[in-house]
């Protein structure tokens, strides 16, 4: 690495003792300051499973995957974070040459910093390249989504800055010394260095000085500067990455009732400490709302606004919540609730955030499955759910039928549960209460036991499967709901007296492996029973099945009608259990069916409005979500929608007859285009 080996240069170890006793002690000053603030919220453990955090750290902090799920800003963002940590060596090189002009860091005298240089110096110009290209989108192709701020801009010209004095320092001292054996390898210094062509050496000594000083004070500077504003997250991301959830994408946490006197969050303090470090570390990229269905279609609901609005409040009650923290930090909780009790401020719900955007959510799972510092939004707000319905007693006019069908017969529909094996009806479907045991138990669901276009999709369903032979049996009276929706909703305590009786009954019946066709059913027994002590229980998708069905040739499919079919993923199906081939393989086996995807699929899939309990709630404000989603399936040309969720089949079908498409488009479960195109 470059050293200096020449006279005339101000390297002076007092001034950058003092530089970097006073830089690093505001640092710490303001570091510690945040770390109290975060502990003003609640105990979370994130020190387990330390081999899969390592593992994240490597593929979404180092190796940035989800900045790449975007081209463009994505390889802009990863070309500038791989450059920042290459010139971070030569930053602490720098430091150390304002004691020391010939320092180098170890091993860095001989190859090994002649071969930095060559790396140092290339990526340096690649960062420029990004820097220009960030400030070119900023400034001149302003994406919706980006908030344009000034610190933006400021940070991209204080980036520059840096790399540009090192760079013109560098080409200052290869001036000064012509003999420098980096000559050459630190290849853009040696470029530039022709700028310094028949300058008086002095002339050049005062440039080496002044871009040497101003780097080591900028660089200072911008370290003390980062916790103040969005780039916070150039410190914390990596943080956050590490300690992120590693629980099930939808798996929402187990709350505990016993000892507690509040529930949800209704304050800052209720949240767990990683909410601080999610508002820290939010970069305002705005990834998250790209495909929001609730902002989308103009809902209040915004998830970048709501990490945004809920930092805001933190930073403006910074001082209440560092005393909190370090009460709580001290173990005197009870002086800590009463600081808390005591303090005045704008209810987080209501005034912080939109008490609509809390209820707007689907939780359909964009957001948190897009955001490339692992925020999560969904729990947040369901949090804030919880605190509403369970605290408040707030739940929106309509939902509260919903709720009391659950209460009262364990269905949204309030459908008395005496009724929950009527769609049986003369077909053969065996009851696991006569059968005793079976290979699988299929787990029909609400919306396949009571919703009649539904129970459609179930009979279909148990055709397919006495076709192929398949040993399994339902539950009938004896099943429950599984509780996506009163948990969704945020009433988790009737969530928590639902699922325990369908987790005994499993028990009671020693069940092994349980197939369902309802992605909601399919995620609550499969990633959120185990919290309530469902263990050893196998959960298969329908649409996994079936393609196993027809893989072993227990179910033969012969060529139908010509047909343009595009399926739409349900979100509990896709984004958050990543089932995305299981269905469309099912459709690849019949011969005239011609699969179209739409714009918007798999990963990219937008929601149908339905989740998060809002099939349950009215939709009001806006466009409406199922009518977005249809809009783009009709667009494909298709003749056919196909899902494989029934809230999904059921949103899809009212948007169809909605927008009058009914002559030209339907939509079906993939069990029922299955048994239509049977081979008997
Ligand atoms: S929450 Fe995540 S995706 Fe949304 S703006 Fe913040 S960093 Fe970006
Ligand atoms: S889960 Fe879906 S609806 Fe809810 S905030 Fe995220 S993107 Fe919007």
């Amino acid at each position: 690495m470059l050293s200096l080996q020449t006279e005339g240069v101000f390297v002076s170890p007092l001034f950058m003792s003092l530089l970097l006793f006073c830089a690093m002690s505001l640092f710490a000053g303001t570091m510690a300051d945040r770390y109290w603030l975060l502990r003003a919220g609640e105990r979370e453990n994130r020190n387990d499973r330390l081999v899969a955090r390592f593992r994240a750290l490597l593929s979404i902090g180092f190796g940035q995957k989800r900045l790449l799920y975007e081209k463009g800003a994505g390889w802009m963002h990863v070309a500038i974070f791989i450059g920042f940590l290459v010139v971070s060596l030569r930053t602490v090189t720098l430091i150390g040459r304002g004691y020391d002009p010939h320092f180098n860091l170890p091993f860095f005298d001989g190859p090994v910093g002649l071969a930095y240089a060559v790396v140092k110096d290339t990526f340096a110009l690649i960062i420029l390249l990004a820097l220009a290209y960030a400030a070119f989108r900023r400034l001149v192709v302003k994406p919706e989504r980006l908030h344009l701020s000034v610190e933006a801009n400021l940070i991209l010209l204080w980036i520059a800055s840096l790399i540009a004095s090192d760079l013109l320092g560098d080409a200052a001292a290869l001036r000064l010394d012509p003999g420098n054996h980096e000559h050459g390898y630190a290849w853009l210094s040696t470029a530039l260095s022709g700028l310094f062509a028949g300058s008086e050496t002095a002339t050049v000594q005062t440039w080496f000085n002044i871009m040497f000083w101003f780097h080591n004070i900028a660089v200072l500077a911008f370290l003390n500067f980062l916790p103040f504003g969005k780039h916070f997250h150039v410190l914390t991301a990596l943080p956050a990455v590490f300690l992120r959830r590693l629980t099930p994408s939808a798996a929402l946490e187990k709350m505990e009732f016993e000892g507690m006197e509040t529930f949800g969050v209704g304050k800052l303090e209720d949240f767990s400490w990683r909410r601080f470090l999610d508002m820290y570390t939010c970069t305002e990229c705005g990834r998250c709302n790209e495909m929001c269905p609730a902002d989308l279609t103009g809902k209040p609901l915004n998830p970048r606004s709501i990490i945004v609005n809920e930092r805001d409040q933190a930073y403006a009650m910074a001082d209440h919540l560092t005393a909190v923290g370090k009460l709580k930090g001290a173990g005197k909780t009870a002086v800590a609730t009463a600081l808390i009790e005591a303090q005045e401020r704008p209810a987080l719900i209501g005034e912080v955030n939109d008490e609509e955007a809390i209820w707007a959510c689907t939780t359909c799972g964009y957001c948190q499955t897009h955001c490339p510092v692992m925020i999560d939004h969904i729990p947040n707000i369901v949090d804030q759910r919880r605190h509403l319905v369970m605290m408040e007693a707030k739940v929106p006019s309509v939902l509260q039928g919903a709720l009391k069908g659950l209460e009262n017969n364990s269905n949204p529909w309030n459908v008395s549960a005496a009724g929950r094996e009527d769609w049986i009806g003369e077909l053969e479907v065996p009851l696991l209460r006569d059968k005793g045991t079976a290979e699988y138990l299929l787990f029909v669901g609400c919306a396949g036991s009571f919703d009649s276009r539904n129970v459609e999709v179930m009979q279909a369903l148990c055709v397919l499967l006495n076709e192929a032979g398949v040993d399994y049996a339902v539950l009938g009276t004896e099943e429950g709901c599984c509780g996506d929706p009163a948990r969704r909703v945020g009433h988790e305590y009737l969530f928590q007296m639902q699922a325990p009786q369908n987790i005994t009954t499993f028990q009671k019946y020693k069940v092994g492996k349980v197939v369902t066709a309802c992605p909601h059913c399919f995620n609550m027994i499969a990633n959120e029973y185990p919290d309530f002590g469902l263990a050893d229980v196998e959960v298969i998708h329908h649409s996994e099945l079936l393609s196993e069905l027809v893989d072993k040739g227990k179910l033969k499919l012969k060529g139908g009608e010509k047909t343009k079919v595009t399926f739409h993923d349900s979100c509990y199906l896709g984004r958050h259990n990543d089932i995305y081939d299981a269905p469309r393989k099912v459709l690849s086996g019949i011969d005239g069916i011609e699969q179209i995807e739409m714009p918007r699929n798999k990963r990219e899939g937008f929601c149908c409005g339905a989740g998060g309990g809002r099939m349950f709630m009215e939709e009001d404000i806006g466009t409406r979500i199922n009518h977005n989603r249809i809009d783009e399936a009709a667009e494909t040309g298709a003749d056919e929608v196909c899902t494989a969720c029934p809230f999904c089949l059921t949103m899809l079908g009212d948007a169809i007859k909605e927008t009058e498409r009914s002559d030209s488009l339907r939509a079906r479960d993939i069990a029922e285009v299955m048994l239509e195109n049977l081979e008997r």
